[in-house]
Order: C-alpha cells, then sequence, then structure tokens
C-alpha cells in the first residue's frame, strides 16, 4: 500500500487528509485487506486522537461513495453536512457551523436520483447504439440490392438481351401478362372440355343400347318372309329420344361393337317374350359392309376409334341395324310370338353372348400354313356359319394367303328355304366372290332326298384313312398322335369337351381374348369342323353336349363324326369338332 509520511511519523493512507481526516471519497472496502486497514486506521485515530471515524462509520461510507466524478462533489458536500454535526468542530472547520444538517434519507434519496439518472443515460446510450446498428444494415441492403441490379445488367448484356430500352421492357412485360390471362383462358376451357367429354363417355356406357345385364329397345324396321315358316326381321336401336350428340354417340358405339364382334367369331344376343317374359338366344347375320370393312382398315384399334370419330361428326349418320333369320316353332313360345310381330314393332334384346373364337382357334395371320374349316348347318344354324366365314375373311380378307378354306353344307326342309331371292342366298354369293371362293357352300333339301352324308364330311376335310404298310403300322402312329394334344385352351380337343363355348371369358364385365398355351411362338392352329343347327341335328353328326354346373358343356365327339374319327385318326388329332 502505497502512503504518505504525517509529522508523527506514522505513515498514512492514500484517503486519509493531510490533517488526520478519512477522505471519504477515496475509500473503497471492496476487500479484506481494506477491511484490515480501516480498523488499523481507526486503532491508531484512538491512539492519537486524531481521527474522528468510527470503524461503523467507514464501512458505510464503503456504500455513500459516489459512483461517478460528476456526482463527487454534490455527493461529497452532502456527506460533509451529515458528518459535521457529529465531528468534533476543528479550529479550521469553524467556517461549516452555520449550514444546516443533512439526514440519512436526504443522502438516500440523492443516490437513489443518481442511480435512476445513470440508468437513464445506460438505456439513451443502447438506444443510440441499436439506431447506430440498424441504419448500418440498411445501408449494407441497398448497397447488396444496387450489386444486384449491377450484375443482372450485366449478364443481360452478355447475353445480348436489350437491357436500355425501358419501353420495350415494359411492352414486353404487358405481352407476358396477356400470354398468361391467354393460358389460364385456353386452360378453363380445355378442362371444361374435358368434363364434357367425360359426362358424355360416361353416358354413352352407362347406358349402352346394346348391353348383357338387362334388355334394350329395338325397332323392327323390315321383316321378311323367306320361306313358309322362315322370316328375317331386321332391326335398329332405339335411341333417337335421347337425341342430340348422345344418340350420336350411343349410335357409332354400337356400330364398333359390330365390328369388334364380327371380327371375334360366333355371337348371339337374347330376344325377350314380354307376356310370358321369356327369352331365346338368336343370331344375327353378319353385315356385308363391317366384312367389307377389313379391306380398308388393317388394324382393330383404328377401326374403332375411326368408327367413332366418324360417327360423332358425321352429319348423317348411319344407324346399326341387326337382322335375323328365324324359324317359326310349332307351340314355340319366342318363335311364334316373334312371327306376329309387324314393322314398327318394339322388341327388346339382351347381349351380347360371344361362344367360339374361331380365329383364334383356326389361325391370325401369323398361321404357318391356312387349315380348313367345314360347316355343317341345319336350317337357321346357317346364321352362325356366316359369322363364322364373316370373322376369317376379317382377318385375312386382304391378302386371301393364310385365309382357311371354308366349307359350308347347309342342310333345309323345303327348297322355299334355298330360293335364289332368299337374303341369306344372297350374303352366302356375296362372300363366296369376295373370297375368291375361299369361302364355298353347298346346299342340301330334305325334300329332294338330299342329306348331309359321312362321305360328305370326308370330302369337305379331305382326311384320308390310314396307310396300311407291311413295316409300319401308321394307324397306330396317327392314334399316338392324337393323344399328343397340345394342353391349350383353343387347341386342345381334350379342354374342348368341358367347354361350354366361352372363348371370351367374362372378367369385370369385358371379355379379354384367352391366351393361347401353345409352346411360345408356335400356336398349334387346328381345322375346325362345326355343327350347328336343331337339337336333333347336332345330336345326330356330333353327339349330345351335357349339363354340369348350370352350363352346357360341348361333350366328347359322338354320332357320325364320332364314328368316322375312328376310322380316319387325323380328324381327331388335326380337327376341332365345335357343337353350337
Ligand atoms: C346360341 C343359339 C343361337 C340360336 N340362333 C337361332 C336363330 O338364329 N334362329 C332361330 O330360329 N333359332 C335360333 N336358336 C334357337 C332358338 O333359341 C329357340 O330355341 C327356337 O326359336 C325355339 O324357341 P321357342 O321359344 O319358339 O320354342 P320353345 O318354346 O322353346 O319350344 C321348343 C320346342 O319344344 C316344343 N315344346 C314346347 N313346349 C312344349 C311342351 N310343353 N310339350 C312338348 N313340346 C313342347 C315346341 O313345339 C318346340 O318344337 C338358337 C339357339 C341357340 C342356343
Amino acid at each position: 500500500m502505497s502512503g504518505r509520511l504525517v509529522s508523527s511519523g506514522i505513515r498514512l493512507p492514500k484517503y486519509v487528509a493531510g490533517d488526520g481526516r478519512l477522505d471519504l471519497m477515496k475509500i473503497s472496502l471492496s476487500s479484506h485487506a481494506q477491511r484490515q486497514t480501516l480498523q488499523r486506521i481507526y486503532r491508531q485515530r484512538s491512539q492519537h486522537r486524531q481521527f474522528h471515524v468510527s470503524p461503523s462509520q467507514a464501512a458505510k461510507s464503503r456504500f455513500d461513495s459516489p459512483k461517478s466524478e460528476k456526482d463527487e462533489s454534490r455527493f461529497a458536500a452532502a456527506k460533509s453536512k451529515k458528518n459535521a454535526p457529529q465531528s468534533t468542530p476543528e479550529p479550521n472547520a469553524a467556517q461549516d457551523q452555520g449550514e444546516p444538517r443533512v439526514t440519512r434519507k436526504e443522502v438516500k434519496r440523492e443516490r437513489t436520483k443518481i442511480l435512476l439518472e445513470q440508468r437513464e443515460q445506460k438505456i439513451r446510450e443502447l438506444e443510440a447504439q441499436e439506431k447506430e446498428r440498424l441504419e448500418q444494415e440498411k445501408q449494407e441492403e441497398e448497397r447488396a440490392e444496387q450489386e444486384r441490379q449491377e450484375l443482372k445488367r450485366l449478364v443481360k448484356e452478355q447475353l445480348g438481351l436489350e437491357t436500355e430500352n425501358p419501353a420495350k421492357e415494359e411492352k414486353s412485360r404487358s405481352e407476358q401478362s396477356s400470354n398468361v390471362v391467354r393460358k389460364i383462358f385456353f386452360s378453363g376451357v380445355a378442362s371444361a372440355g374435358a368434363l364434357v367429354l367425360w359426362e358424355m363417355w360416361r353416358f354413352a356406357y352407362s347406358t349402352e343400347p346394346l348391353n348383357d345385364q338387362k334388355f334394350s329397345p329395338f325397332e323392327i324396321v323390315d321383316r321378311q318372309q323367306v320361306s313358309p315358316t322362315a322370316f328375317i326381321v331386321t332391326v335398329k336401336p332405339v335411341v333417337s329420344r335421347l337425341g342430340g350428340l348422345a344418340s350420336q354417340w350411343k349410335l357409332a358405339w354400337l356400330e364398333t361393337l359390330q365390328h369388334k364382334l364380327a371380327w371375334e367369331g360366333t355371337w348371339a344376343v337374347e330376344i325377350k317374350q314380354p307376356e310370358l317374359q321369356v327369352a331365346r338366344d338368336y343370331t344375327p347375320l353378319p353385315e356385308l359392309d363391317v366384312l367389307r370393312a377389313t379391306n380398308e382398315y388393317d388394324t382393330r384399334g383404328r377401326i374403332e376409334l375411326f368408327q367413332l370419330l366418324k360417327g360423332l361428326f358425321s352429319p348423317q349418320q348411319s344407324i346399326p341395324t341387326f337382322k335375323f333369320l328365324i324359324r317359326r316353332t310349332e307351340g314355340g313360345e319366342v318363335s311364334s310370338w316373334l312371327s306376329r310381330r309387324k314393322v314398327g314393332d318394339t322388341i327388346e334384346l339382351r347381349g351380347p353372348h360371344q361362344s367360339f373364337n374361331v380365329v383364334a382357334r383356326a389361325g391370325y395371320k401369323e398361321a404357318e400354313e391356312p387349315k380348313r374349316v367345314v360347316f355343317l348347318a341345319g336350317g337357321t344354324g346357317i346364321a352362325p356359319a356366316l359369322q363364322a366365314a364373316g370373322s376369317l375373311f376379317r382377318e385375312h380378307g386382304q391378302t386371301l394367303k393364310k385365309m382357311p378354306q371354308v366349307d359350308i353344307l347347309w342342310a333345309n326342309r323345303s327348297k322355299e328355304d334355298i330360293k335364289t331371292d332368299n337374303p341369306v342366298i344372297e350374303l352366302l354369293e356375296k362372300l363366296k366372290e369376295m373370297s375368291r371362293g375361299k369361302i364355298n357352300y353347298v346346299c342340301v333339301v330334305d325334300e329332294e332326298g338330299r342329306f348331309i352324308t359321312a362321305n360328305d364330311i370326308v370330302a369337305k376335310t379331305q382326311i384320308t384313312p390310314p396307310r396300311k404298310s407291311w413295316f409300319w403300322n401308321s394307324s397306330k402312329a396317327e392314334s399316338t398322335r392324337s393323344k399328343d394334344d397340345v394342353n391349350c385352351y383353343y387347341h386342345s380337343s381334350k379342354h374342348l369337351i368341358t367347354s361350354a363355348g366361352e372363348d371370351y371369358e367374362k372378367v369385370d364385365g369385358e371379355n379379354p381374348r384367352r391366351q393361347c398355351a401353345c409352346p411360345v411362338g408356335r400356336p398349334s392352329f387346328k381345322n375346325l369342323l362345326m355343327v350347328s343347327g336343331p337339337e336333333g341335328f347336332n345330336n345326330h353328326f356330333a353327339g349330345p353336349k351335357y349339363w354340369a354346373d348350370g352350363k352346357e358343356r360341348q361333350g366328347p365327339v359322338g354320332g357320325v363324326i364320332g364314328e368316322l374319327a375312328k376310322k380316319y385318326p387325323s380328324l381327331a388329332s388335326d380337327w376341332l369338332v365345335l357343337k353350337l
């Protein structure tokens, strides 16, 4: 500790005045050492009776010490006033005797006042600092923005874009905004259009003019008696009351369906007798226009799209019609009722019900060699024969190279059934001409004593008896071959026995094609021997069908053909016998 020597020889600290009084302003008892010092001073004062400060007063002065130099004088004055009456009057302190006494409260108030002023000062300083900081930040941002703008300008210059023409910039800005408005407008129009089309599509499909769930009305537009017992009725869908685009759409849809069905094989629809609430199957005759379409359009997808677009936009919409060849059976519930219907009457149809996919079984365009198809038709059974021939023509009509040879043997009771003006005969003739003889037909009439015989079948199928050789029993070889049947739904005779004639499996209302399970890339297309007519006719030639699990199934081949298969093993191995 630094100090001064007084006359008494005692070294005094710096806060002891020359006259021996304590200079309270210089006392700071912040440490233990200082407290020790104060105690020592007190002891010295009691020894020399020269000092007037008690240890408690000294300790108090620690708290009373002013915080800044500015307040020091004021504080010292107040302190001296306060201490004046307590201290012993000194010869040189006579001048203070007349001053008023300062209370402890006043000191405290003064001190609080000073502290408040200090705090306010501090707040003002902080506010000033904050303001300065914000000002700096703002300046920084402005500088950065300027730099950005400058950079943009430089980039535009580098890319060769105009920057100096504000009018141009303004123009391009307005063009951009008008483009945005245009885009919004057109996308709105497109969405509305799509919505309308979607609704139309839903409407068209929700109420198809022909579907296999419920009966739809059709109007008889033509009726032609072709023999004493057989007649042809032509019907068209009743959709006109829907009017406008919706009915156009429906007609186009029906026309597309007609094309699709004609391409795929045999199919029928049910016709309802409303008084008795019973229905029977009838087979639509193929439409020549539909069959001819094959020469113009080669793919299924294109023709469907074409039909739909044509139907939608052609002002004179052709209305698709269906023709049925019906024989009135005496006492028959539906056929008799139908025979009494006139032009303008309405009948109800449900379907289509597809059966055999003739093209898949006999061969698509990719078949290695053309196959043969022989059809034994009795009476109205000619309708599925025409469908089968038509679908093969649709598949191969363009080149006819891979087109199977189709031979139809048509048996009728009376000569009147095969008159030349009979539309069915006209249709057969037309197909023969269009296919350049690939589709052929022969008519036999009971009245003339001519029937379909086993020899006719052998001649048309061109099957040959097994060759007999002294070193090789070929009949044995052929019968072995017939057992090596492929395990394929379309091309296996074994599968056919249990088949219910559903080549188009129903899945979710759709009729997807079944898959050929022959070795990949080598479908074993088969020759087809098809039998279609009244039950007795079918049983006579191919044997009866049988019922299982609620469905009528093909059953084993019997009758005339079954007998032939025993003599001609190739009939069993190379031919599929389909009963319609
Ligand atoms: C897939 C398929 C397609 C067909 N396509 C055609 C076609 O294009 N054209 C066509 O004309 N036919 C077709 N038919 C046949 C047709 O479905 C009917 O079977 C035929 O028209 C006779 O029906 P119906 O109601 O007139 O006679 P039904 O009432 O069924 O009577 C049939 C026979 O049984 C007799 N009969 C009826 N009730 C009795 C009784 N109580 N006692 C004794 N005998 C009785 C009748 O006299 C009649 O000979 C097709 C059949 C199928 C399965």
